[in-house]
């Protein structure tokens, strides 16, 4: 295992592009904010990529050199290759960590490994959002008091269209009265998933030291532990069986066949 957390921001960059409002909050882009508050960790060894690279920034040899990968997505969602996806998440199976951020909700990995739609209610008004702390003796968590606040966000509301959570880290309450599951643990395969809501691109969240404190946290949670898994769905010929056995009844396989896919 390497000494440094080798995390990779991924940032689709696009309203930054486009936006005035967006350009102005984070003129060298969200993915370069979030970036910044990841190397404040000497731990941390950190590199950004972005949709209009080649392959988004994802090569094989970038993913396997990535401990923990955080997505920021919203409008382009569509714009993300398929190939891709399917690299991220095999790399996500095998052990890499997956950190989701606020509009990522719909992102196709986030909706390929959840399963579901990942759907939600939402409003943008700035309002006050306050995330209360479920699981005070989570890693995600640690340096935060009950809960923390953020002045001004558009609200995500529940229903949230996912699988039930492995764990529930925060629930946010807004002003307007509504509440969400704002922080939230899946495994998949051998890798950790962690969905954080806030950061719409409108308002400077990721400025905020408790939003990057929660982000580091949950790189150093999402790390591999032990081997990655390479899941090849081996056979396992009779010869090699724990036990002495003979075969009974007809394979279909011939003996070192692949399986059927
Ligand atoms: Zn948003």
């Amino acid at each position: 295992m390497n000494a440094k957390i080798r995390a990779t921001v991924w940032g689709e960059n696009v309203h930054e592009k486009k936006h005035p409002t967006v350009a102005k909050i984070y003129p060298h882009g969200m993915h370069q904010q979030i970036a910044e508050g990841l190397r404040e960790a000497a731990d941390f060894e950190i590199r950004t990529a972005t949709l209009d690279q080649p392959d988004h920034g994802l090569t094989e040899e970038i993913l396997e050199k990535t401990d923990v990968l955080t997505w920021w997505g919203h409008c382009a969602h569509g714009d993300v290759a398929d190939k891709i996806v399917d690299r991220v998440q095999a790399r996500v199976l095998q052990g890499m960590g997956l950190i989701v951020l606020h509009s990522g909700h719909f992102s196709k990995i986030f909706k390929r490994l959840l399963g579901t739609t990942c759907s939600l209610t939402w409003r943008e008004a700035g309002e006050k959002e306050r995330l209360w702390v479920c699981n005070p003796g989570h890693p995600i968590v640690q340096g935060l008091g009950p809960y923390f606040e953020i002045p001004n966000e558009e609200m995500y509301g529940e229903p949230f269209a996912i699988p039930t959570p492995d764990e529930l880290i925060f629930i946010s309450w807004f002003e307007g009265g509504e509440v969400f599951r704002s922080g939230a643990t899946w495994k998949r395969g051998n890798g950790k998933i962690f969905y954080f809501r806030p950061g719409h691109e409108t308002y400077p969240t990721y400025y905020q030291k408790e939003v990057l404190l929660v982000i580091r946290n949950a790189v150093r949670w999402a790390r591999p532990e032990g081997s990655l898994w390479i899941d090849s769905c081996p056979n396992v010929p009779i010869e090699k069986a724990a036990e002495k056995i003979s075969q009974k009844g007809e394979s279909l396989h011939k003996p070192g066949e692949a399986g059927f896919r």
